[in-house]
């Protein structure tokens, strides 16, 4: 049997992150060069897009992390504690990781590709539609927005442009309405490049 086969036969023929069952392929956890099935998982279209670019993360997909977390192969065990790093923002990875068991050679494995490194400070800001906001991007507001400190009300569609986010604070952007700078809610608006 390939490790394809073997794969599919350790998973039953399904993600082993999310458990769909279609566009399945073999991955091989990065950085071990041995592949073979102790190296590889089975993965499917959505979870390998979203492992490879972190950009692109939707939060709620990760939910079945839930359950893939308590998955017996080290290879799997890694990925996920990888995702669950990568999205400790949201608040609710970080108790899974906190649950989570893996020995040291595991962890090893899975810190090795530097997810998780200084990221139990890091707050993530995500627009309407749950795309990550950074320093510099440009937004619409989805909403009439009230300048605080002033009587001018900033139209729903005015165009925010190079906002930065606020450090401390996911639920707050900063950018200038006009020539204004102000606070502005994360979730009013969103991201257009
Ligand atoms: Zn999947």
């Amino acid at each position: 049997m390939d490790v394809a086969e073997q794969l599919k036969d350790r998973s039953g023929g399904i993600c082993e992150l999310c458990t769909a069952s279609t566009d399945l392929k073999v991955y091989e956890v990065p950085p071990k060069s041995t592949g073979g099935v102790d190296g590889s998982m089975l993965i499917c279209e959505t979870c390998s897009g979203q492992v490879a670019d972190a950009e692109t993360m939707d939060a709620n997909h990760w939910r079945c992390l839930n359950d893939s977390m308590w998955s017996e192969h080290d290879a799997v065990k890694a990925v996920v504690w990888r995702m669950l790093s990568r999205l400790k923002g949201e608040g609710w990875p970080k108790d899974l990781l906190e649950m989570m068991y893996l020995d040291d050679a595991t962890l090893e494995w899975a810190k090795a590709t530097g997810e998780g490194e200084d990221e139990s400070e890091r707050i993530i800001h995500r627009d309407v539609n749950g795309v990550i906001l950074q320093n510099g991007d440009n937004v619409v507001l989805i909403k009439d927005l009230k300048i605080k400190g002033s009587s001018q009300i900033a139209k729903q569609g005015t165009a925010v442009r190079r906002i930065s986010v606020d450090r401390e604070n996911a639920e707050y952007i900063e950018g200038k309405v006009g020539p204004t700078l102000t606070v502005i809610i994360t979730k009013y608006v969103k991201k257009t490049s």
